[in-house]
């Protein structure tokens, strides 16, 4: 498993230099270096999870999104969804497991149940994101509006705006 925490600091309770640099550039954010260590423990016991690479951990109010290798994505996920069950249980909020793809393929698999249309806005020279959808699918909405639009931003670092239609 590789993580933006070493081996060394995923075996110990304080962070090494190295590793609080990636805390502080953004890598891991909130309780990220929790859940990598929860993952780590979890790899003891499954295989799945020996190889993965893990790029980026951010935690918000009602969200954890890991982001990692497209190829990683289900070996992350576990059998019937077990790693992410397990992270769900254990910090009580909605965890989705994101591979670094092109934007649009990230934010449909952040989004997902809900439907979106993802294009691109450009102002000032500024390239942000649109993100358009009907006020039928906020429902489906995997977690809160406002947690989804930054983790967005934290993965694609562009602006991110949606509007509801
Ligand atoms: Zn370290």
């Amino acid at each position: 498993m590789k993580t933006p925490i070493c081996s060394i600091c995923l075996q110990s309770d304080i962070l090494c230099a190295r590793c609080r640099k990636n805390v502080e550039t953004g890598r891991i954010s909130g309780l990220g270096a929790k859940v990598i260590k929860n993952l780590y423990a979890l790899s003891k016991t499954t295989r799945s999870l020996d190889n993965v690479v893990i790029e980026k951990v951010v935690d918000l109010d009602s969200l954890i999104l890991i982001l990692c290798q497209k190829t990683d994505v289900a070996n992350m996920v576990g059998r019937e969804g077990r790693i992410t069950k397990e992270l769900r249980k254990n910090f009580g909020k909605q965890v989705k497991i994101v591979g670094r793809e092109d934007y649009k393929g990230m934010i449909s698999s952040l989004m997902f149940p809900a439907r979106v249309s993802i294009g691109k806005l450009y102002s000032n020279g500024m390239e942000s994101i649109k993100i358009t959808m009907q006020k039928s699918q906020l429902k489906s909405l995997p977690a809160k509006q406002e947690d989804l639009l930054t983790a967005i931003t934290e993965i694609t670092n562009m602006k991110t705006e949606l509007s509801v239609q």
